[in-house]
């Protein structure tokens, strides 16, 4: 099979997690397989926009996971964008709405350069409220978002609306 069927097939879908009606897409297998992980890693790579990138910010947790050897692959710096209360101050916030309730996250202040290509990589794009605070909170901090990437995208969740005029790719996408 092609690269695409084989890490297709290392992401398990987990019914009911993590609350019931929740079909959970779990990476796992493909972080543990050195070829799946190798060629996402890769295949990431050649998602770079046009004009290259100065930066990658991954997404806590699994955003991490993918953005930091990409990141390193390319030969630019890596940013984390942490979940509220994990980085020391000073820091930029966003705050975005949740199912129920809300959550914000962050950047370490100064670790952006103003003008700063910035590439954005997490693992699933599912509603787009993650992504779109991602992005929000790159500019807030004088970044330039040249786009963002995702290893697979939820189709049915319609996330690439909350994400309308930016450039957005994803590796592999599920309706
Ligand atoms: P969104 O904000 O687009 O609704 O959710 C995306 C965020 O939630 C990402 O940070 C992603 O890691 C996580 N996420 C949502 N659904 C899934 C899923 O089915 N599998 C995995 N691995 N992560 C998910």
């Amino acid at each position: 099979p092609g690269r695409a069927t084989r890490v297709r097939e290392l992401i398990a879908d987990v019914p009911d997690f993590p609350s019931p009606g929740i079909l959970f897409k779990d990476i796992t297998p493909l972080l543990a397989d050195a070829e799946g992980l190798a060629d996402v890693v890769e295949a990431f790579t050649r998602l770079v926009p046009a004009g290259g990138v100065d930066l990658v910010a991954g997404m806590e947790a699994r955003g991490f996971l993918f953005g930091a050897p990409v990141a390193h692959a390319l030969g630019v710096g890596f940013l984390p964008l942490r979940k509220a209360g994990k980085l020391p101050p000073p820091t930029s916030s966003v705050s975005y709405d949740l199912e129920y309730g809300s959550a914000s996250i962050e950047l370490r202040a100064g670790t952006l350069d103003p003008g700063a290509r910035v590439l954005i990589i997490d693992d699933v794009l599912a509603t787009g409220g993650t992504a779109a605070a991602a992005a929000e909170l790159v500019e807030q901090c004088g970044g330039v978002v040249a786009g963002l990437a995702f290893l697979l995208e939820l189709e049915a969740l319609h996330g690439r609306d909350r994400l309308t005029g930016r450039n957005v790719d994803t590796l592999l996408r599920v309706s």
